[in-house]
């Protein structure tokens, strides 16, 4: 059960991410917790994560997808599942079919689903979203045009079930003052919009906006839902003092060749890097394919026997290179920690994602799908999960 290519793993520990679930849960207690579980959740996996989290009580599942709500359905996911973004008009069936509930983020579409439904027959459950300033989907408010109009229309639509209504921050995780204010005015515009819905007589059960910054830094904030994704994977979009989180993540490979090479050796394509001196290079089974980033090209650094080496010379597609001139005991077959715990000492993802000019969760969720996900639980391997050749080739 426990057989898995050893080329080059990420770990994933589910006792961090119940960890994270509970620290949340008690940070914001008069919040559902709503596990945001897209792009595969961030990376980790999103069979798993989901049925974890729904173990430990969480009703509610954010997906960018009918794709990736339907993945959690034919994993027994039974909770709500909410789909941020777009879904194909001729999708629109099967959210009526597997109980998704799609978010309507303007009054075109609200109306495409809503001629589909009546066709069909059918109705769907919905979030309405407004943009507060994200700029990216929900209803604008403009000069002439205040969005309560357009609500009130999309409330009154025959077979669209309005069960809730959201916004989305953009700067929730940036504790500068502009960053603030920013923030501030999203907060008051959806504020705004509810004491508007309220003179309406316009009643919505489900009210949400905070993301994983929004959780930390609006703590204040009580609305039903809390969407959260970093947290839960225990990273913290900002330094977070408020929260003790754990990282789920390590992301391991192997040595496969290590050899001396004189002064002013080049190492690997385009000849970025010289040797000062005589050097002790160590190749890796990993490279931008694996998701890591060519962009840490002699710019990075892995732990090795608990000890810090370079990445030296341009990362390959499957490949790259070390300097280990200063690691003793190193030999083929050794475990090599790109981000995580290795031998007392730890790597962040925070870290490798400044190193790469990027954040935690591109470095999270461009994990290649050729690299095995490893569970573990009480600190045991409980599953592993190829997405390659599927789970038991290795054990024949
Ligand atoms: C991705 C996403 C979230 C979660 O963001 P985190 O910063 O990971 O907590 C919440 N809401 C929406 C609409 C999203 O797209």
């Amino acid at each position: 059960m426990n057989k898995f290519l050893k080329r080059t793993w990420a770990e994933i520990n589910l006792d961090n991410i119940i960890h994270n679930i509970n620290q949340i849960k008690n940070h914001s207690p008069n919040s559902e917790l709503m596990g945001v579980v897209k792009a595969d959740a961030y990376g980790h996996g999103d069979k798993i994560i989901s049925q974890t989290m729904q173990q430990q009580g969480i009703k509610w599942f954010g997906v960018s997808n009918i794709n990736e709500a339907l993945s959690l359905r034919k994993v027994n996911i039974t909770q709500n599942i909410l789909i941020f973004g777009f879904t194909p008009i001729e999708n629109i069936i099967l959210l009526c079919k597997y109980n998704i509930i799609q978010t309507i983020y303007n009054k075109e579409y609200a109306i495409m689903i809503n001629d589909f439904c009546v066709k069909n027959n059918i109705k769907i459950k919905c979030h309405i979203k407004i943009d507060t300033g994200m700029g990216r989907l929900g209803i604008v408010q403009s000069e002439n045009h205040s969005c309560i109009n357009d609500i009130i229309f999309i409330f009154n639509l025959s077979n669209l079930i309005i069960e809730g209504i959201f916004s989305h921050f953009s700067q929730s995780d940036d504790l500068n003052i502009n960053c603030v204010e920013y923030t501030n005015s999203q907060i008051n515009y959806f504020n705004n919009i509810l004491k508007e819905l309220k003179n309406n007589n316009i009643k919505i059960k489900y009210k949400h906006l905070q993301n994983s910054g929004g959780v930390l830094n609006y703590n204040n904030l009580k609305y039903d839902i809390i969407r959260s994704g970093l947290l839960l994977y225990g990273i913290s979009p900002c330094e977070n003092k408020k929260i003790n989180l754990l990282p789920a993540m390590e992301l391991k490979t192997t040595i496969s060749m290590i050899k001396t090479l004189p002064k002013d050796s080049l190492i690997s394509y385009s000849g970025t890097y010289k040797s000062n001196n005589k050097v002790k290079v160590a190749t890796l089974p990993i490279g931008y394919a694996d998701g890591y980033p060519r962009r840490l090209s002699n710019n990075a650094k892995v732990l090795i026997n608990g000890k810090l080496a370079p990445v030296i010379g341009n990362i390959c597609m499957d490949q790259m290179m070390i300097d280990v001139t200063d690691i003793h005991n190193t030999n083929i077959g050794d475990t090599v920690t790109l981000f995580g715990n290795d031998n007392n000492n730890f790597l962040s993802i925070q870290q490798i994602s400044k190193w790469a000019d990027t954040i935690p969760y591109e470095i999270m969720c461009v994990l290649g799908r050729r690299v095995p996900r490893i569970y573990f639980k009480n600190n045991k391997v409980i599953k592993c999960v190829d997405y390659i050749i599927g789970n038991n080739f290795l054990e024949e």
